[in-house]
């Protein structure tokens, strides 16, 4: 243990995700030998993205605005719409470049093991996005693992029902894995080789 601020700090940083008991006195002491300008700058940047940093209306991806960028964007294709787990999806279908059209962020997946249902998604908001008919392809890029597997037959249940063209990415992406860390080329052929889904 040690005294009073410095164990607060260490504290702090071992609560966040992949951060060890370790790591987080690397870090702590890190930050006691900087330069306080670059510590100033940490602190204002993690102030700032709390307070600046809000969820779309939308398709609840992160965004600046009341809607994100690719929401705003009248280039992007409104009638295919491409329903991910989280934000970090999004930014990884970005880099490939495959996708021109909209994104539905669900906010995790069915798992209930951890009690997440598919009332803890926000699976009413994908419905009521899709009422007005504008939507025709949503493609189900859930995570290649059985939480997403789980969510991904869910859906299809749901939506193929109102008429909706239901795809999946294709084969190829890493099993058990998160979409997120698939490479560039790989997701964006599992993007163009997207099938119908099955029930
Ligand atoms: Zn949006």
């Amino acid at each position: 243990m040690y005294e009073g601020v410095v164990q607060d700090l260490i504290d702090e940083l071992g609560r966040l995700p992949g951060v060890g008991p370790k790591s987080a006195q690397r870090i702590a002491f890190h930050l006691l030998q900087a330069d306080p300008a670059d510590v100033r700058r940490l602190a204002d940047v993690l102030i700032e993205v709390k307070a600046k940093v809000k969820f779309c209306s939308v398709c609840f991806n992160v965004s600046q605005d009341e809607q994100c960028r690719i929401c705003r964007d009248p280039r992007r294709d409104p009638t295919v719409l491409c329903v991910v787990e989280e934000y970090k999806d999004v930014v990884a279908i970005e880099r490939t470049r495959e996708y021109r059209g909209r994104y539905h962020v669900l906010g995790g997946a069915i798992s209930p093991i951890d009690g997440i249902g598919p009332e803890q998604l926000r699976i009413r908001e994908l419905m009521t996005r899709l009422a007005d008919g504008t939507i025709t392809e949503t493609i189900l890029a859930t995570d290649p693992n059985l939480e997403g597997e789980a969510t991904a037959t869910y859906l299809t249940r749901m939506l193929k029902p109102i008429g909706l063209r239901v795809t999946r990415l294709a084969s190829g992406l890493p099993v058990g894995g998160d979409l997120e860390y698939a490479d560039e080329v790989t997701l964006g052929r599992a993007f163009a080789g997207r099938r119908s889904a099955d029930d």
